[in-house]
């Protein structure tokens, strides 16, 4: 089986655009549809022609071009069954745990409520690729818009669970200024440090800081580092529940 060939780029301001390209079958999804340019661009540039979109959630910057889309191209909407009818153009819903077929391989449903109710990851299980949209940021996570900070926990819990080596893309550049916050939260964390510097330089010279992988953020994404110590002594907060240091850092990140 050839490895799938991925293309990043972004649309609107700060959403990332990701096709997901299969060689030998020709395959090739949107993982959510922020804005239909950029994408046209992307498929034009590699010379592929787009099959299916991956819409993870319902927010109007994730699915803004699934009509023109699927009107231009006929591709198949595959998304979260719990936002069913706020996704434009739904063909297929997915539940948590399920499995589909996407060129071949086999594609994991990991709900991960709390950005929003219904919101979902794309798992690749083969390709040891996640797609963890408005969930999972480099070094930072999704706004709690339909969940609490225990929803949430849990779901980025399920994230955190999957191999180290599992390849993350996600749905903003926003890694610069979750650096800055990251730092105020786990001062002791030298490899957060070096990593914050490296995103000032990739940054600076115009690159994108996606993707990561889920052992690089368990290392120093404070959203996923809510047990601790160091960080849990620097909150105070040594013997609150990990959802409750968790909720803070969140609460701190939303007033930062
Ligand atoms: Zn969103
Ligand atoms: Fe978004």
């Amino acid at each position: 089986m050839a490895a799938l060939e991925l293309d990043l780029f972004l649309c609107r301001t700060d959403n990332f655009g990701v096709l997901v390209h299969d060689p030998e079958s020709g395959m090739t999804a949107s993982i959510d549809a922020p804005e239909e340019q950029p994408i046209l661009d992307a498929l034009e540039r590699r010379g592929w022609k787009l099959t299916h979109i991956l819409t993870t959630h319902h927010h109007g910057d994730h699915v803004a071009a699934n009509d023109a889309l699927k009107k231009r191209f006929g591709v198949t909407i595959i998304g979260p069954l719990n936002e069913a009818t706020k996704i434009p153009g739904l063909d297929k819903a997915v539940r948590h745990g399920e499995h589909f077929d996407f060129a071949g391989r086999s594609v994991e449903v990991i709900e991960t409520p709390g950005h929003t109710a219904g919101h979902i990851c794309f798992h690749f299980t083969e390709d040891k690729l996640l797609f963890a949209a408005d969930t999972l940021f480099a070094l930072g996570c999704g706004r709690l818009f339909e969940g609490t900070p225990e929803t949430m926990w849990q779901s980025l819990g399920r994230l955190a669970a999957l191999p180290d080596d599992t390849t993350v893309y996600f749905g903003h550049e926003y890694t610069l200024s979750n650096a800055h916050f990251a730092v105020t939260i786990d001062p002791a964390n030298s490899e957060l440090k070096a990593r914050a510097a490296e995103i000032e330089e990739t940054r600076c010279d115009g690159g994108f800081t996606a993707p990561t992988t889920i052992g690089l953020e368990k290392r120093t994404n404070p959203f996923l580092r809510a047990a601790d110590p160091a960080i849990r002594a620097h909150l105070g907060m040594q013997n609150a529940s990990d959802a409750a240091v968790f909720a803070e850092i969140r609460k701190r990140k939303d007033n930062f």
